[in-house]
């Protein structure tokens, strides 16, 4: 197949708001800019984090008021039972998305940035190669901007698939489930599981830290912690998933909590480097299996549950393209 030649003063790989606003930046100071995006503008931000998570969140929120009018309410308001059409919540959704990312495309072109759809693979630090479509286009560049953000990542005793899913999923749920298991009690797997409890799910959340939002100041995290208490959400700290129940690993699905097990094997509960952005979530439909006579949660069962994966490492771009994220 013929390759394509094209140059540029500065090529940015990553469409989400580290690339076009860099991009936008650029076009508006007179730079020749070429912006490479192989999934939709906007990135993780616009399209399956902060946007959508704040969209279901007004949601969630929207029909947990509904529902605290159902019985008595102090105000005297009284409706019936409320119920959510969750596929009409995600369309809604995804058309204020569609709006953002929109918008995204429309600035670029206006400050008259390329944008060229497709996985960008680096071949050396002023030359990237692109699969536009099956056509391949060799792009020179004189500087050379990364910011292709982070994906999630399986955790290796759970990986992806079945009811194992990442925020992306959550953000997007066909029906909801009776019970979400949360791992990790970072910001986006409280503010998923708060929304999920709002929309009427049982919700667990697991963190292996001894508090929740260990990044932030303890004093600003009670408030949080009195509201997940209020929403009747059970929170496990010092407690790690070590798998799933019911997988050949007969170990597989415990969760320990580490002050009960002895040094050496703290190492083998989920360490997941504070870096990232994002933990993993479980989604679930059963309870947690203890022993009988177990007096700990030490050694009790996580069910066999869809799980939703979080952690978010940088994306690779020096694979081949056929190895990128799709
Ligand atoms: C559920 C969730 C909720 C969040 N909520 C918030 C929030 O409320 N507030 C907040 O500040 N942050 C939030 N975040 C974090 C926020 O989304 C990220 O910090 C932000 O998107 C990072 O921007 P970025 O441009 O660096 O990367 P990204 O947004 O990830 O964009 C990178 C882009 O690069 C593209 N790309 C990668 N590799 C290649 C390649 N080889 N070729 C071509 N394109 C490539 C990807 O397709 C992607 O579009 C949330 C994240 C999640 C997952």
């Amino acid at each position: 197949m013929a390759m394509t030649h094209s140059s540029t003063t500065l090529l940015v790989v990553g469409g989400g708001p580290g690339g076009y606003v860099a991009a936008i930046r650029a076009g508006q100071l007179g730079i020749p800019t070429v912006l490479v995006e192989g999934a939709d503008l906007g990135g993780t931000c616009l399209n399956i984090g902060c946007i959508p998570s704040k969209a279901l969140i007004h949601a969630a929120d929207a029909f947990h008021q509904a529902t605290s009018y159902a019985g008595e309410s102090p105000l005297g308001i009284r409706t019936g039972t409320p119920t959510i059409a969750i596929a009409r919540t995600v369309a809604w959704k995804d058309a204020i998305v569609g709006r953002l990312t929109g918008g995204v495309g429309a600035l670029l072109k206006k400050n008259g940035v390329r944008v060229v759809n497709g996985w960008a693979r680096i071949l050396d630090g002023k030359t990237v190669e692109v699969d536009v479509g099956g056509e391949p286009l060799r792009i020179r560049c004189e500087h050379l901007l990364l910011a292709t953000g982070s994906q999630p990542v399986e955790l290796t005793s759970m990986p992806f698939g079945g009811n194992v899913v990442s925020s992306t999923e959550v953000l997007a749920p066909s029906t909801l489930p009776d019970h979400l298991v949360v791992v990790g009690a970072g910001y986006i797997g409280l503010e998923l599981g708060i929304a999920y409890r709002k929309l009427g799910a049982r919700v667990t959340i697991v963190e292996s830290a001894g508090r929740a939002l260990l990044a932030y100041d303890e004093e600003l995290v009670k408030p949080v912690a009195a509201s997940l208490k209020r929403l009747g959400i059970a929170v496990h700290l010092e407690a790690s998933v070590l798998g799933l129940a019911g997988q050949a690993d007969k170990r597989a699905g415990a969760m320990h909590r580490p002050r009960h097990i002895p040094p050496a094997l703290r190492t083998r509960s989920l360490a997941r480097p504070r870096s990232r952005t994002s933990r993993a979530l479980l989604v679930g439909q059963s309870r947690l299996r203890c022993p009988p006579g177990s007096t700990s949660s030490s050694d009790c069962l996580l069910p066999a549950l869809p799980v939703l994966r979080l952690p978010m490492p940088p994306r690779p771009v020096c694979s081949s393209p056929a190895s990128s994220p799709t």
